[in-house]
């Protein structure tokens, strides 16, 4: 009970990237500074975006002539190395420690943005089959860390996967529509409320697309979609 505390005290904890010895945080500075940070993205869909000099452009083109259900999006990172092989080490390997590391770098950014945070959080939930078989839901224990960092709630259940999908990896962007099309429900905890949607990815926004558009149905009135990385 006493033996891992103590051992904290005794061996410091080292950053996630470099192993460089270090306290209270997961990654040290040199290897925050070095990630491949978004910090120039559409806000509707976080798709990077090319800042030319002197102007400031908030909104792709796609997301002009066909705007996306969810009012805002936002990720942390670029799906780029070294945080893609965090992902995929998270998501198909069941290493949990990268949850922690990239949550709590994604807190420690929305954390010092001027706008209000949301006030509830719902992780994309898996379909109770896919859940059992893999153990854990990705989003949920990136989730985690978010929600106790900013303390924003995470009620269990919030939404649900009411049918099981195919992995969307394998699918083209038109088939990853259909495949989530009609897959999530969200209860009625979310009418009036402003929420945050997390994911681990956006790669076409379709699973996000497709949870906001339930939580609209559900009744939430500013709807934010999260993830890790916009690929
Ligand atoms: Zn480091
Ligand atoms: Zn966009």
């Amino acid at each position: 009970m006493f033996l891992k505390p103590l051992f904290r005290l005794l061996a410091p904890e080292r950053c996630h990237w470099c192993r460089t010895p270090l306290h209270g945080r997961p990654v040290c500075a040199a290897c925050e500074a070095s990630l491949p940070w978004n910090t120039s993205a559409c806000r509707a869909c976080a798709q990077p975006l090319i800042s030319v000099a002197g102007t400031t452009v908030a909104v792709c083109t796609n997301c002009l002539n066909h705007a996306p259900p969810q009012d805002r999006s936002w990720t942390a990172f670029r799906y780029e190395a070294p945080v893609t092989q965090q992902i995929l080490n998270l998501k198909f390997h069941g290493r949990l420690a990268p949850a922690h590391v990239l949550g709590t770098l994604m807190a420690s950014k929305l954390a010092t943005r001027p706008q209000p945070l949301p006030e509830l959080l719902i992780p994309v939930p898996l379909h109770s089959a896919r859940l059992r078989r893999r153990g854990y839901n990705q989003a949920m224990e990136i989730a985690r860390a978010l929600s106790r960092r900013l303390s924003i709630p995470m009620p269990a259940g919030t939404a649900e996967r009411i049918r099981p999908t195919r992995e969307q990896t394998e699918l083209s962007a038109v088939d990853r529509r259909h495949n989530v099309k009609g897959a999530f429900t969200v209860n009625p905890i979310a009418r009036g409320r402003h929420i945050a949607l997390l994911d681990d990815v956006i790669t076409t926004g379709a699973t996000l697309a497709e949870l906001a558009r339930a939580a609209r149905k559900a009744g939430a009135v500013h709807i934010e979609a999260w993830a890790v990385a916009r690929a």
